[in-house]
């Protein structure tokens, strides 16, 4: 060994030896609060110091392994492949790691020209501010590589005030006063960093976007468990519209905005125990529903898109088993099936057991549009209490269920989510219809006395104008609209009984 080998191997030990002399790993549990999060940051700050030797090193290490050395490039002299591999064999990190440290490295220390002199360093105050192990790895990662990316394209002193104001906004240094600030979190860097880059190359994020569009899409990419997977790669614009549906469904107690008093009431009797993930899930579940009902959306051989889903009469009837959906190769439960069919319509198919087709029932419909907004006028939304979905997202659902002989008529149909569709038999909720009124009942965990009420979510205040209704389904709605014309008020501000 060497005499700076020697001496590197005494320090590193004496280094080690030092620091656990403070505090060794199974001492850590037992710390006050206090001293564990000034550990923390005690090792951290050692760690910077190590990461920046690590940074320097693994750069000289691939710089001197370069192809264009021929077989007197260090990794060749140490039968490696690169100098990545010879960096991850010698300190037993990923490769990915080893990349990682050399390219930041790369990316900001001084580098030598072609002819021998040297040039200074790339990303001189990022390079400084790791030396002095004030600056940690991630954010110098975010900082050098946004500000390389635009170096050709960006005005020099722009690019000199923005590697300035980035490491003193990581550091908690005011670029412009001084003055301490809170030091800005390696996430928060890389936000600031993508906004620095596109003012100083707006043109990149037009190139940016060019590039987006190519690559947007959906795509199918398996299935584990139960759930199909999809990876979705939306442009910005898609993507807020996708966050601001979620956002405007979500139950406040996710979304963390301050509650009304009402709305806390409201979350009370609810018990959502969903995920923020599942809540999406369903949330996107009503948009479909609602996209698939839509006029707009083009038709498929003369009909809206329609779902087949196809189960055994016994199965259905017995409720186990699984139904199939048309393109999807995952069964589904006789639950969603039934789900499906309370929504969706009916259509029965008779068959021999040799699988001939013996007779086709006439198809047997869901709730008419006609009728769904009469129904819609009637409950204005997910009736159960404090969901957050709104009318047009929602599936009519059979109080009386379709199979057991309940009719497709308004006074049996109400409005329910996807989810509260879903879970309708299994939650507790329960739904009465008093002569085509509306009530719920929560379950016991919910509310001990299981009273009923009257649901709606409609805004109009009832009996405030009375529309004498006779009759019932597409008439009454007529007359109702039409009513409403003559009146010439909104329906928001009309309130509808029935009558008769
Ligand atoms: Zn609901």
């Amino acid at each position: 060994m060497d005499d700076l080998t020697e001496r590197l191997t005494a320090a590193a030990a004496s280094a080690l030896s030092a620091v656990r002399s403070v505090v060794a790993v199974h001492e850590v549990s037992s710390l006050p609060d206090n001293a564990l999060l000034a550990t923390v940051t005690a090792i951290e700050d050692v760690g910077r110091a190590i990461d920046a030797l690590r940074v320097a090193t693994a750069a000289e290490v691939v710089e001197r392994s370069r192809p264009s050395l021929g077989s007197d490039r260090l990794s060749r002299r140490k039968g490696c492949r690169n100098g990545f591999e010879l960096l991850a064999r010698l300190t037993q990190v990923a490769e990915r790691t080893a990349v990682a440290r050399a390219r930041l490295g790369a990316g900001i220390l001084p580098r030598e020209s072609l002819i021998g002199e040297s040039l200074p360093p790339k990303r001189p105050i990022v390079a400084q501010a790791m030396d002095a192990g004030t600056l940690g790895l991630d954010s110098a990662t975010a900082i050098a590589f946004m500000l390389n990316t635009v170096a050709d394209r960006a005005e020099p002193g722009m690019l000199a005030a923005a590697e300035e104001s980035l490491v003193g906004s990581a550091l908690g240094v005011d670029a412009e006063t001084g003055e301490q600030t809170v030091p800005f979190t390696a996430d928060q860097t890389r936000v600031q960093a993508v906004q620095w880059q596109a003012a100083l190359d707006p043109d990149g994020v037009k190139a940016d976007e060019e590039r987006a569009r190519v690559g947007r899409g959906i795509t199918k990419t398996g299935s584990r468990g139960g759930l199909i997977r999809y990876r979705m790669e939306l442009l910005p614009e898609i993507a807020g519209r996708l966050e601001r549906i979620f956002d405007s469904c979500l139950t406040p107690k996710v979304t963390g905005r301050f509650l009304t008093a009402e709305e806390q009431a409201e979350a009370l009797v609810t018990g959502d125990d969903r995920t923020p993930a599942q809540q999406r899930h369903d949330v996107f579940a009503a948009v479909l529903d609602a996209a698939s009902r839509s006029a707009e959306l083009p038709t498929i051989g003369g009909a809206f898109p329609t779902v087949l889903v196809s189960v055994g009469a016994d199965e259905l009837a017995s409720g186990s088993g699984a139904g199939w959906i048309d393109g999807i190769e995952e069964p589904v439960s006789i639950d969603a099936v039934k789900q499906f069919a309370c929504t969706g319509g009916v259509q029965k198919g008779y068959f021999a057991p040799d699988g001939r087709l013996l007779a086709l029932g006439s198809p047997e419909r869901g709730f008419t549009p006609q009728q769904r907004r009469g129904i819609t006028l009637r409950d204005g939304g997910c009736l159960i209490p404090g969901c957050t979905i709104p009318a047009g997202w929602c599936e009519v659902h059979h109080v009386e269920e379709y199979s057991r002989g309940g009719p497709t008529h308004t006074d049996n149909g109400v409005l329910l989510c996807w989810h509260h569709h879903h879970t309708i038999e299994t939650s507790g909720w329960e739904i009465q219809m008093r002569t085509g009124v509306p009530y719920v009942r929560p379950p016991v965990w919910i509310d001990r006395e299981r009273e009923w009420r009257r649901a709606t979510k409609a805004r109009t205040r009832p009996g405030a104008i009375q529309v004498e209704a006779r009759g019932t389904g597409v008439e009454d709605e007529r007359r109702v609209q039409g009513r409403v014309n003559e009146l010439g008020v909104s329906g928001t501000e009309l309130g509808v009984r029935r009558t008769g």
